[in-house]
């Protein structure tokens, strides 16, 4: 099982909760989504990040990226 610390007080996480994807904060200080950023290719060589506040939707979009 593996021991997680929140990165905010220090405090060790909830196995349960480590196993549920938070694995930085506790309850205490968990954000209510996890954000997580896409690099989209734009035009040429721009390169646009988008930050998914809902974790279904990026959870898609990391999906449909690990296609190419
Ligand atoms: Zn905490």
């Amino acid at each position: 099982m593996e021991i997680k610390f929140c990165k905010v007080c220090q405090k060790q996480i909830h196995p349960l909760r480590v196993k549920m994807g938070y694995q930085t904060t506790c309850v205490d200080h968990s954000t209510a989504s996890k954000y997580t950023g896409i690099v989209a290719a734009g035009s040429k060589n721009d390169f646009e990040v988008h930050v998914i506040k809902d974790p279904e939707v990026a959870k898609q979009l990391v999906e449909l990226s690990n296609i190419y």
